[in-house]
């Protein structure tokens, strides 16, 4: 029997899906090249924007025929289409076997478990990545608390969860014996892991205790902050620990304090601006990621000059930047309207995104002839490629013709030329021991 997943959305729906296929290879399927290839077909679902929901709508429809063409067949639905009540669901597309909230992957595992006629009590345990690539996914907590008024998340996934210290030490000692040189701890938010467990250990303790008990692992990286629960043990304990990463990826989704307090953020302008002050005066090579929204309802054009401003003034490594999209069922979409012009969200975005290039034409620009360790981790057209410790790609050549495997490895790039996008260099001196 075979199995394809699906995958739309963030990381933490990749993370699951790699959990959802490690289940299934030990009730001993295996994974199908293609869809069409398959008796078991997942589909990992994202509701973040209506578009990706239109596409996970569509998947669902047409694999119908597919599914109702032979009763072996197996067809689940998992991710943030399936919100707590999956009863709707259900009505609409009777000939899905199983519809799965995010992390609930038991209901799955039994019916497959049921058509192969073994019990999976005996032979499914932890669910880690059979075949890790060199860089993974860890999902630490599930959920959020936060609600901000043009988010979807928190009705699909639920209240804050996190998942006990011990288990995700085991899980990262699992995953370097696969293979794995880095993780990137993940949640929708980070900052706030640990607070439901007993005697509440927070991120900072927990990269402590990954850091000092996993010394295999090269590097930890971990996504996505939020400001108001970036504390400053966090953000000390990501400035000792020598293989935690100088990267952070902290949302401030808009520059104005009007629009801040209409997307329920929970800080201002200055308070966003304070916390990363701190954050570059206790980690100064720090790298700075950022999310925004333009056009949220109600922005005028002033608010966004505010935006605009933050852009140039705080100097992000990364801007992901998207025009606002009404999402069914979020506070904003009920209560807010949609009132500005498509077009005029477009200029914004192009406002954003033509700034952001002049920034990081600048920061790049710095890393010329500088060296830098990378991990490589991808092999492109003859090219090998790899991260920074600040997360910039690097691409370069391979060193000799020996055709020599450098997947994993931890080397020394000089950078020789630069673009706001990547970095180009060569290998010097001998590759950095893991
Ligand atoms: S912090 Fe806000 S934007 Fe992020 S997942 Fe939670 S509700 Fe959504």
């Amino acid at each position: 029997m075979r199995y394809y997943i699906w995958t739309e959305g963030c990381q933490m729906n990749m993370a699951d899906s790699e959990r959802m296929g490690s289940g299934l290879e030990q009730l001993g399927l295996d994974l199908a090249p293609t869809a069409k290839d398959a008796d078991v077909i997942v589909l990992n679902t994202c509701v973040v924007r209506q578009s990706a929901e239109d596409k996970a709508v569509g998947m669902l429809t047409s694999l119908k025929p597919w599914r109702q063409a032979n009763p072996d067949r197996t067809l689940a639905v998992m991710g943030c289409m399936v919100g707590p009540q999956a009863d709707a669901l259900k009505k609409l597309y009777p000939y899905v076997d199983s519809f799965m909230q995010p992390q609930q992957f038991d209901s799955l595992i039994n019916i497959v478990g049921d058509k192969l006629g073994i019990d999976p009590e005996g032979c499914v345990g932890e669910l880690v990545p059979g075949h890790p690539n060199v860089t993974t996914h860890v999902p630490i907590i599930h959920g959020c608390d936060k609600f901000c008024t043009f988010c979807i998340i928190p009705y699909r996934r639920g209240r804050e969860t996190s998942r006990p210290l011990e288990e995700l030490v085991h899980e990262c000692q699992m995953l370097v014996l696969r293979g794995v040189k880095e993780v990137t701890l993940l949640g929708q938010n980070v900052d706030s892991y640990g607070h439901d467990l007993p005697g509440t250990p927070d991120l900072g303790d927990l990269m402590e205790a990954i850091h000092d008990q996993v010394p295999e692992l090269a590097r930890i990286r971990f996504l996505t902050s939020h400001p108001n629960d970036m504390s400053q043990h966090i953000i000390d304990t990501i400035a000792r620990l020598p293989r935690v990463m100088e990267n952070v990826n902290l949302p401030f989704q808009a520059g104005n304090d009007e629009v801040l307090d209409r997307m329920k953020r929970g800080y201002s302008n200055a308070e966003y601006r304070a916390l990363v002050g701190r954050v570059r005066e206790t980690i100064p090579a720090v790298a700075m990621v950022t999310d925004l929204i333009v056009g949220f309802p109600g922005e005028t054009d002033e608010q966004f000059e505010d935006s605009l401003s933050m852009i140039k003034d705080i100097r992000f490594d990364k801007v992901h930047v998207a025009a606002y999209s009404t999402r069914p069922n979020t506070f904003a979409q009920r209560k807010m309207g949609d009132d500005v012009p498509l077009e005029e969200k477009k200029r914004r975005l192009k406002a954003i995104e033509q700034a952001q290039e002049a920034v990081l034409t600048e920061i790049n620009n710095t890393y010329f002839g500088s060296v830098q360790e990378v991990l490589v981790d991808r092999r492109k057209a003859g090219r090998w490629q790899g991260r920074t410790r600040t997360d910039k790609l690097v691409f370069f050549d391979p060193p000799d013709e020996s055709g020599r495997d450098m997947m994993g490895e931890m080397v020394n790039i000089r950078i020789t030329k630069t673009t706001p996008w990547s970095l180009q260099g060569k290998l010097v001196g001998v590759p950095v021991n893991l």
